[in-house]
């Protein structure tokens, strides 16, 4: 069974670093803060073997030249973000397959947030990390994409495992919480989990991981189809994209 270390970095990011004990494998989803996951691996001493890219940014590759130069690791990286990832041992893109030891997981294209956006999936462990495509009842913002990229990539995600245990890299879930009460606002389940995320916030504890079954219940981001919404937002005619373009929208001006 795999290990997740999961690692409160900058202002409102997780970085994950992931073990396989039977081969003392780590890596690391992201490189958000140098300090944070060079300390996380010298207190379980645990070397770090690869970086695993979700996406460009800085707050996901920033620290990448930094780890390399401390444990000599590789760097594996979406294709489509190549040109801003200098550096990659690898690149890959839908349908690949990346190992932690012998642990396969299998690569997303997500393009949306970035266009080169990827996800890693370790199917037979039901976990995700997701980057900035999904959050806690969020996604993440189109800078690259439109909701013509974004929705089908949304839809990738829906379609896994709704045990699936999502990891993504931001603490948003609060925040994101008041404006999908604004969409949704008669969903029980979601005024449900409404109070354990405050619960949560207000004891200074994570809302991440989350399974992605909770979120299809109550994520209007992932609820396009709900006639409930559809009619709140006076869109029964229109198609589930043209609902999610509208919801990002609002979330947008939010
Ligand atoms: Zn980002
Ligand atoms: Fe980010």
């Amino acid at each position: 069974m795999i290990e997740v270390m999961q690692l409160p970095c900058l202002s409102d990011n997780y970085g994950f670093l992931v073990h396989d004990p039977e081969t003392k494998t780590t890596i690391s989803i992201d490189s958000p803060d140098v300090a944070v996951i060079n300390k996380a691996l010298e207190d379980r001493n645990w070397s770090l073997s690869a970086i695993w890219n979700t996406h460009h940014h800085f707050d996901h590759a920033g620290g990448n030249a930094a780890l390399v130069e401390r444990w000599n690791c590789k760097i594996i990286a979406p294709k489509g973000d190549a040109k801003f990832i200098p550096n990659a041992d690898q690149l890959v893109s839908d349908g690949d397959e990346v190992y932690l030891g012998g642990i396969m997981a299998k690569v997303l294209h997500t393009p949306g947030h970035t266009m080169g956006h990827i996800i890693y999936v370790f199917e037979n462990e039901n976990i995700a990390f997701v980057g900035d495509t999904l959050f806690a009842l969020g996604c993440g913002r189109l800078f690259e994409g439109g909701p013509k990229e974004m929705w089908p990539s949304l839809q990738k995600v829906m379609a896994l495992a709704p045990q699936t245990m999502i990891y993504c890299a931001h603490e948003y879930t609060a925040d994101n919480l008041r404006f999908a009460i604004t969409i949704d606002p008669d969903n029980p389940r979601l005024i449900a989990r409404g109070r354990e995320i405050k619960t949560k916030r207000e004891n200074d504890q994570w809302t991440i991981p989350f399974t992605l079954a909770e979120d299809l219940a109550t994520n209007p981001f992932l609820r396009a189809a709900d006639p409930a919404i559809r009619e709140n937002l006076q869109m029964q005619e229109a198609s589930d994209q043209e609902v999610f373009a509208e919801i990002r929208q609002r979330k947008d001006n939010f």
